[in-house]
C-alpha cells in the first residue's frame, strides 16, 4: 500500500495525476461537460491560463477535466485527492482521516472533508436488484458504532434505539456476489420488505434468521430459509447467513477498530466505503489499484447522469 503511495508520481505531482484522470475521463475521446460535445476542443495556452484548461469549439465554454466532479473548485491538489481515495480503498477496514492527514501532509480536517466527499461518491452506484433465478441473497442485521460513554449526556439513548445506543444495519449479501448495507433507524416488517423488495429479485432464494419481520416477506421470494439462531441452529443444507455475519465482522471491525465512533449522520457514508471495498474485493482478482481506479472514475462518471441545471455537481450530497 505504502509502495504504491511512494513509487506512483500520481500521488506527488499534480500534473501526473491531471494527466492519468484524462486519460481515464477522455478515454473515447475529450468531450465538453456544458454541451457534451466529444472531440472538439482546443487546450488553451497563456502565462495565466492554468494547465489543462481546454476550450470548446462548440459552445466556446472553457473546460478542465474535473469541472463537474467532486474535485471541482477543490484548493486540494488533485494528487492528493488520488492519493487519500487509494489510502481508503486499498485499507480492508479503512483508514482514519487522523492518519491519511499524517500521512500526506494535509490538516486533519482537510482530511476528514476529503473522506466524507469520496465516501459520498460511492454511493448510488447501486445498479438493478440483487440475486435472480438460483441465487441466493443473505439478509441480516446488526447493530453498529456508538460508544456510549463518548457521547455528549444529553444524546445518551436519544438515537436509534439499539443496544448501547449502536445504530441498526441491515445488509444483504448475495452469495459469490455483491453487498448492499442499509442504516436502518426502525427495523420492522414494513422496513425490512421495503429494502428486501426494491432490492432484491423475487425469484431468488432468500436466508434470514428467525425474526418475525421476515416471515410474510420470504413468501414474495423464490424460496425462504430463516436459520433459528435462538436454538443454536447456524446451518441447515444450504441455509445459513454465514455471509452476510462475515461482511458485518469485517464492518464492525473496521468501525470499531479504524473509525472508534460514527455519529448517525455519517453512518450511510461509511456503509457506501465498505460496501465498496467488499464489492471490489481481493477475492474478486480485484487489485488495490483497479480498486482504485474504478472508484475514480465512478466519481467522475457522474456528473452527467446527477448534475442538474444550475447545480454544481459537487452539491448533489
Ligand atoms: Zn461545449
Amino acid at each position: 500500500m505504502s509502495d504504491a503511495l511512494l513509487s506512483n508520481p500520481i500521488f506527488h505531482d499534480e500534473t501526473a495525476a491531471r494527466e492519468w484522470l484524462e486519460a481515464r475521463i477522455w478515454k473515447h475521446g475529450r468531450f465538453c461537460p456544458h454541451c457534451g460535445v466529444v472531440g472538439n476542443s482546443t487546450l488553451m495556452h497563456g502565462k495565466t491560463t492554468r494547465p489543462g484548461l481546454y476550450q470548446c469549439n462548440a459552445c466556446r465554454e472553457p473546460f478542465t477535466v474535473t469541472v463537474g466532479t467532486l474535485y471541482e473548485r477543490s484548493h486540494i491538489p488533485l494528487n492528493k485527492w488520488l492519493a487519500a481515495t487509494h489510502l481508503l480503498m486499498a485499507s480492508k477496514k479503512g483508514m482514519s482521516a487522523l492518519q491519511i492527514s499524517r500521512m500526506l501532509g494535509l490538516p486533519y480536517k482537510t482530511a476528514w472533508f476529503m473522506c466524507h466527499r469520496i465516501r459520498e461518491s460511492l454511493r448510488e452506484n447501486i445498479k438493478g436488484p440483487l440475486g435472480g433465478a438460483g441465487r441466493t441473497v443473505e439478509a441480516d442485521k446488526a447493530y453498529i458504532g456508538g460508544k456510549e460513554g463518548n457521547k455528549h449526556k444529553i444524546k445518551r439513548g436519544r438515537i436509534g434505539g439499539g443496544a448501547g445506543g449502536k445504530e441498526p444495519v441491515f445488509a444483504l449479501v448475495e452469495r459469490e456476489g455483491a453487498v448492499r448495507s442499509f442504516h436502518l433507524p426502525l427495523v420492522t416488517a414494513k422496513t425490512l420488505r421495503a429494502v428486501l423488495v426494491a432490492q432484491v429479485d423475487r425469484r431468488s432464494y432468500l436466508m434470514t434468521d428467525e425474526h418475525s419481520g421476515y416471515k410474510t416477506v420470504g413468501q414474495e421470494f423464490g424460496r425462504h430459509e430463516a436459520v433459528r439462531h435462538y436454538t443454536g441452529e447456524y446451518v441447515r443444507g444450504d441455509a445459513h447467513t454465514n455471509t452476510v455475519e462475515n461482511y458485518f465482522s469485517i464492518l464492525k471491525r473496521g468501525i470499531t477498530g479504524t473509525y472508534h465512533h460514527v455519529s448517525q449522520q455519517h453512518l450511510k457514508r461509511y456503509l457506501a466505503e465498505f460496501d465498496y471495498r467488499y464489492n471490489e474485493r481481493q477475492a474478486l482478482g480485484i487489485s488495490d489499484a483497479e480498486r482504485m481506479e474504478k472508484s475514480v472514475q465512478g466519481i467522475v462518471g457522474k456528473r452527467l447522469t446527477y448534475r442538474r441545471p444550475n447545480q454544481r455537481a459537487n452539491e448533489q450530497a
